[in-house]
């Protein structure tokens, strides 16, 4: 009996005169949301309101489903909207949508109207009274409970009449491209596909980059950063990845700086051509998965060293996060299948057996000094030869 779909979004209702490039963002993510989904569909704004109008045949749940991934939805409304044919009509419409979709059942309910029209010859107070006592005739088993009620029956009158009453939750935050770009550093582990969604749901489109090190990491490790990408991308919209090949720097860094060292080395070399990447592309921002004290190189003193070549913000949404809190959110947005698949992203010969978890920042740029120009050579090599995979 569904049609259409009313859309509440939240924070950006208080946008101010910006609202309409919010309400623009969100109509373009609900498009891009359903555009794999069985149907056609139409979604437009009218006075604070967005909708999704169905053309004929269409998958609801799926259209459901798709509509809880678009960040900046609070809520979708099932909606059945009516011409305006007088108030009797409307109640006999409103007694047809009860029965339909409460049938015989013993619900209390509160009925709600609105009206955006001023002119319709009742007030909503008077509509909401009258609405009531005829829906309590036709049905003796639903009673008024104006507090808790289990159904809150919803009447706008607009242009047209529009009558929900089931408010299903969506993700929350603000839509994706009302907050700029930043770029994840998306490993293949559990954290980093995490930290990229969070950052996102506040409306920030994403690219990503991930460090690759091949013949050391295999081709299905990459693949599976691609995976994580594109399961990322059905929230976000499309993902430019680039992938670096590091394996030339990185062996560098195992044959000329201190083996207890080599972790966070290297971390600072990522962060760095990271940042470059960004700043190629107009993010301004990067983001990790570091949650503090998760491993070595995430320990406060770890970061601290990391942190110190980048000039752009570094988001880490997890940094206060315990691991089960991370796994609890990859499960829910569907990264976790993927994450725990076990092909390593980091070849365990890169790996310190005992790594320093207090790096003392002069003495690691000392040793990144002795590096020397052949260093810099490596990293824009590994700069200049990146491939970018596009995940959708
Ligand atoms: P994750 O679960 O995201 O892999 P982790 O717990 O394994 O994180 P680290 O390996 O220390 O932690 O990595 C910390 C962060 O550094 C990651 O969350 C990610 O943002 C980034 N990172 C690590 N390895 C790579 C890589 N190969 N390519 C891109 N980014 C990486
Ligand atoms: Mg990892």
């Amino acid at each position: 009996m569904f049609k259409s779909f009313l859309i509440k979004y939240g924070e950006i209702g208080v946008k101010g005169k910006n609202r309409y490039i919010f309400e623009d963002a969100l109509v373009k993510q609900i498009y891009f949301a359903l555009k794999d989904v069985d149907g056609e569909f139409n979604v437009s704004k009218e006075q604070g309101r967005i909708y999704v109008d169905t053309v004929g045949e269409f998958d609801y749940e799926e259209t459901v489903e798709a509509l809880k991934r678009v960040f900046g939805i609070v809520g979708i409304c099932p909606m059945v909207q009516i011409d305006d044919n007088g108030f009797d009509d409307l109640c006999e419409q409103l007694k047809g949508y009860m029965k339909a979709v409460y049938g015989e059942k013993q619900i209390t309910f509160k009925v709600n109207c609105r009206r955006a029209r001023k002119n319709y010859p009742l007030t909503s107070m008077e509509m909401n009274a009258a609405i009531g006592e005829k829906i309590l005739e036709a049905f003796p088993n639903m009673t008024v409970d104006v507090h808790k009620p289990d159904v809150l029956l919803s009447v706008e009158v607009r242009n047209k009449i529009n009558i929900y009453s089931e408010v299903i939750s969506g993700c929350g935050g603000m839509p994706i491209g009302t907050n700029g770009k930043a770029m994840l550093l998306l490993s293949g582990g559990i954290d980093s596909p995490v930290a990229g969604w969070m950052i996102a749901k506040r409306g920030v489109e994403l690219e990503a980059t991930y460090f690759h090190a091949p013949p050391y990491t295999s081709e299905r490790a990459k693949q599976k950063v691609v995976d994580l990408a594109k399961q990322v991308a059905k929230y976000t919209g499309p993902i430019k990845l680039n992938v670096v090949n590091f394996t030339d720097p990185q062996l560098y860094i195992y044959e000329n700086a201190p083996h207890e060292q080599l972790t966070i080395i290297m971390r600072r070399y990522m962060m760095k051509i990271a940042e470059e990447l960004a700043n190629k592309s107009g993010c301004m921002a990067l983001i990790t998965g570091e949650s503090l004290g998760q491993v070595a190189s995430q320990t406060i003193q770890s970061l601290y060293t990391t942190n110190e070549v980048c000039t752009m913000p570094v988001f880490r949404p997890l940094i206060g996060f315990d691991k089960q809190d991370i796994i609890d959110i990859s499960e829910r947005i569907g990264t976790y299948e993927t994450s725990i698949l076990p092909f390593e992203d980091c070849c365990t010969i890169f790996v310190a057996k005992h790594p320093v978890t207090k790096p003392l920042l002069h003495i690691i740029k000392k040793s990144e000094e002795k590096l020397g120009e052949k260093m810099d050579e490596l990293v824009k090599i590994s700069i200049d030869s990146v491939e970018v995979v596009h995940c959708s």
